[in-house]
């Protein structure tokens, strides 16, 4: 249908009259298209599902019925993530289409007068949700030779912002390290808000906070199936006391996890094993990629509990980043978005043979 305009774009007032004033400075989130690239810019599982799997998964999607609404509170997939990762059973649930719209979620129920602290570098949603849900975002650097929390630092801010909520992904991302858990427990003990652990990388860093549940009233635990193998199913779950999740609840909106998520998400608990067995390949290939750049000249690459490493280069990083692209392998060029990350990409952990192929584009590039 080609339309004649019915109305003069001169009797519109211009989109800034009718937009919130903040738009004007902020940019749509950009994934880049990795077209034939060896794709190892997002933290991806490179590997799929055997054959024999993938048919009895789609046997059981066939019986879905996408004609009727999801189940809201998607009650079978939290009693299958309650078993797969012994969540106890005084502790609530809450889903998230992906843990980023958790994190948009627990943005919006904070008062609008509240300010969200979180190290630098880290996970840039944790600022964009805070900037658009409208509050104030503080951030502590990180030290710079090894990106260490700085217990001081990050205490003293803590005191003088009185955050209500504090994000710490552990590990963290871009970095790949685990925060130090002393310094941690500090900042859930004097925080008054929620802190909430980020615990994406969890199936590479057989460390985490789910265990210390009970301990404090104020920690909730976000982990997501993303980096685990699902990326593209987006499912989030966030874990912690029942009171906080209860109000967070209420900004949810219906039906936020889709019926195939559900169906496909529970399948992948029901055969863990292989997805555990995955992710044990990419433990133990990170091992050997991160030896073989600490070896490679010019290369200085930053020890990892998750499925990426950082590393950086003595020459310019964003040429470096071009000459990848130019020899097929598609990283993150991180250089200028943070002063601490001067000089640095970050490589997903792939299959041997891409982690190979990655290896000889960067000697080339170098
Ligand atoms: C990738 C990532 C997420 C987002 O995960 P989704 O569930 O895919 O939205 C959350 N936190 C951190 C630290 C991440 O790196």
């Amino acid at each position: 249908m080609t339309g004649r305009a019915r109305k003069s774009p001169g009797r519109v007032a211009p989109l800034a009259d009718w937009l919130r004033p903040d738009l004007g400075e902020l940019v749509a989130y950009h994934a880049p298209d990795p077209g034939d690239l060896i794709k190892l810019n997002a933290m991806e599982n490179p590997y799929r599902w055997p054959d024999a799997l993938v048919d009895i998964w789609l046997a059981e999607l066939r019986t879905v019925e996408i004609n009727r609404y999801p189940d809201p509170d998607a009650a079978r997939l939290k009693q299958a993530l309650r078993e797969t990762y012994s969540i106890p059973s005084d502790m609530g649930i809450l889903l998230g289409n992906g843990s980023d719209e958790l994190i948009q979620l627990i943005s919006m129920s904070l008062r609008s007068s509240a300010c969200v602290l979180a190290p630098r570098p880290t996970f840039v949603m944790y600022r964009h949700c805070a900037v658009t849900a409208g509050l104030k975002y503080v951030s502590v650097p990180l030290q710079a030779a090894d990106y260490a929390i700085r217990a001081r630092a990050t205490l003293d801010l803590l005191a003088r912002n009185q955050p209500a909520a504090v994000f710490l992904a552990f590990p963290n991302n871009p970095t790949g390290n685990l925060f130090e858990r002393a310094v941690i427990d500090r900042v859930i003990e004097e925080n008054a808000g929620p802190v909430i652990i980020d615990e994406a990388y969890a199936p590479f860093a057989q460390a985490s906070y789910l265990n210390r549940l009970g301990e404090f009233p104020n920690l909730l635990v976000m982990r997501t199936l993303s980096k685990l193998g699902l990326a593209g199913l987006r499912l989030g779950f966030l874990v912690g006391p029942e009171p906080w999740l209860r109000e967070i609840d209420k900004l949810r909106l219906p039906y936020n996890v889709n019926v195939l998520t559900q169906v496909s998400a529970e399948f992948g608990l029901r055969h863990y094993h292989v997805l555990e067995e995955q992710t044990g390949c990419i433990r133990g290939e990170r091992e050997r990629l991160h030896a073989a750049l600490q070896a490679t000249d010019g290369v200085t690459a930053y020890r990892s509990a998750a499925n990426f490493i950082l590393f950086k280069v003595l020459s310019d990083a964003d040429l470096i980043d071009r000459r990848l692209r130019e020899g097929g392998v598609l990283v993150k060029n991180l250089h200028g978005s943070d002063p601490l990350l001067e000089g640095c990409l970050r490589v997903t952990v792939g299959r041997p043979e891409e982690n190979a192929a990655f290896l000889s584009a960067l000697r080339a590039a170098l």
